[in-house]
């Protein structure tokens, strides 16, 4: 199965994409995660990307894409993966199109102008990706892996907003896209976590 699950910064795909690829044994293929990687490990890419990320801009296409492409060739994605964080434009999208089929696309429906409070208290590792939020992790350190927790450098709220702008105007319009594509599938993602996982285990039944 090839999945995507999309919706704003701040919605909780990357919590809902963890879950799923525990359950259903999948790759959890995040974007995001793969560009922090990098901008920790310093290699190029991660140098070029940075400063993309800090101001809440989308990192080029084609970075994007050499990535994405490179992650998805490797043995483990053979029998399917979920992707998180891409595509993320119409050209990401139509690309992506061009090497792999996709099955279902999730979409997070939220509330944009709730979001930066979440996105205020979110707390990241950025060793194993797990995300959480500040009140659900008191101690501080990841719950997967026991690295201290961090704040992401683009979760400060002026960057934030720009984030929630380029979502509108460059994803939110892939909604239509996998709709048209007869894919897409809505899901409520203003409930708690486990109401929002229990839809999307109903769709993937
Ligand atoms: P969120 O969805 O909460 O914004 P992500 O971890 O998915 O978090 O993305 C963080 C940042 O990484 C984005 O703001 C963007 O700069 C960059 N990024 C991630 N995925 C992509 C992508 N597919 N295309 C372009 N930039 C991306
Ligand atoms: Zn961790």
């Amino acid at each position: 199965m090839n999945l995507i699950i999309m919706g704003a910064p701040g919605s909780g795909k990357g919590t809902q994409a963890a879950l799923i690829c525990k359950k259903h044994e999948l790759p959890h293929v995040s974007t995001g995660d793969l560009l922090r990687k990098n901008i920790a490990d310093g290699t190029e890419l991660g140098k070029k990307a940075k400063a993309f990320m800090d101001a809440g801009k989308l990192v080029p296409d084609e970075l994007v894409l050499a990535l994405l492409k490179d992650r998805i060739e490797k043995s483990d994605c053979k029998n399917g993966f979920l992707l998180d964080g891409f595509p993320r434009t119409k050209a990401q999208a139509d690309a992506l199109g061009k090497i792999v089929e996709i099955d279902i696309a999730l979409n997070l429906d939220t509330d944009l102008n709730k979001l930066a409070d979440r996105m205020a208290s979110r707390r990241v590792c950025l060793k194993c990706g797990y995300s959480t939020s500040a009140e659900l992790a008191p101690d501080g350190k990841c719950k997967e892996c026991g690295e201290p927790l961090v704040i992401r450098d683009d979760d400060k709220r002026e960057v934030v907003e720009n984030r929630l702008k380029v979502y509108a105007e460059n994803t939110a319009p892939l909604v239509e896209y996998y709709k048209a594509a007869g894919v897409l599938k809505n899901i409520d993602g203003m409930q708690s976590i486990e109401a929002v996982n229990a839809e999307i285990e109903a769709i993937l039944k």
